[in-house]
């Protein structure tokens, strides 16, 4: 038997198979640009489905349960995404449609919670208890404790991203002030750096990324990084101070063995934004929590949320 994994980004999408042991043998990957209307997403995803079980010999019936992991508010329980405005859902029952096709079981995961699914059963087995931080155009969060995911009551805890850490700050992608996600995600980081742009100050192979900031990505921060030029790495610096702020206090209240940080941006800055997160981590956090809290980089990159989703629904709901 194998089990599927499917994950559902806003303009790219792959599905994978497991073996028994967990390992990925066959995946399928698609950049579909920007899909907007929920009913073309579904039949992309049957499309794609279908695809990867005919690429790989597999029958439908050697399937046993999927896991789709979505950007977006989920319900569950009752297979629908309640909402997922880059995708065109809302309170849409993504379930009932993909079980028209398909009779094998089909669960839906948070694409964070299951991202983080993924690296925790491939390379953090050993701890119980792991906070996951991955900064991207928001901040998303997941947390494991006890060896297990924690949804908390209505299934969408570990929101990192929203925490209020500057009352009056920056307006944040949910309408509240301060929270993390506008203080230090790469979203917050390329306003910045796009404003920087519109001034003339940065040299020409940075200056040509333009001043709207939805161009300016994590490979631009990382090109800035290598030039060591000195504005972009300030805001880069700040990036990392609120987010080590923002750490400190999930790991207070959370006390976990490890914090991972995952996504693009990450993989983008490496070493050196992730040994200053803990760092800055280390310094606001209570001694007794923080100075026993190992923070490291994800490894699964592009395969964590189909390895999590996939593994994620052998549980069942
Ligand atoms: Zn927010």
């Amino acid at each position: 038997m194998v089990d599927l994994g499917f994950d559902l980004g806003g303009t790219k999408m792959a599905a994978g198979l497991l073996d028994e042991k967990g390992k990925l043998i066959h995946q399928v990957r698609e950049k579909v640009g920007k899909i907007t209307q929920a009913d073309l997403v579904v039949s992309k995803m049957i499309e794609m489905i279908s695809s990867l079980l005919s690429k790989a010999s597999i029958e439908s019936s050697q399937v046993r349960g999927a896991g789709i992991a979505v950007p977006g508010i989920l319900d569950r329980k009752r297979g629908r995404v309640v909402m997922s405005p880059n995708l065109g859902f809302q309170q849409f029952p993504l379930v009932e449609k993909l079980q028209k096709k398909f009779s094998f079981p089909i669960l839906l995961e948070n694409d964070v919670n299951a991202g983080l699914w993924g690296e925790y059963a491939t390379n953090l087995r050993e701890y119980q208890n792991v906070l996951g931080v991955f900064p991207g155009t928001g901040i998303g969060g997941g947390i494991v404790i006890g060896g297990k995911l924690y949804r908390g009551a209505s299934g969408n805890a570990g929101e990192v991203g929203h925490i209020t850490l500057q009352r009056e700050g920056p307006l944040c992608g949910c309408g509240e002030l301060g929270h993390l996600e506008a203080l230090a995600s790469r979203t917050a980081m390329a306003k910045d750096a796009a404003f920087l742009i519109s001034t003339g100050r940065l040299p020409p192979e940075l200056a040509e990324y333009g001043t709207d900031f939805r161009n300016i990505s994590s490979k631009f921060f990382a090109q800035a990084l290598r030039m060591k030029q000195p504005d972009v790495m300030g805001i880069i610096d700040r990036a990392i101070e609120w987010m080590g702020l923002g750490i400190a206090s999930m790991i207070n209240i959370l006390d976990p063995q490890v914090v991972v940080l995952g996504g693009g941006l990450v993989e983008k800055l490496g070493d050196y934004y992730v040994r200053k997160v803990e760092a800055s981590m280390k310094s606001h956090a209570m001694p007794v929590i923080g100075s026993n809290v190992k923070v490291v980089a994800a490894r699964l990159g592009d395969d964590a949320a189909i390895v999590g989703a996939a593994l994620l629904s052998r549980e069942g709901p």
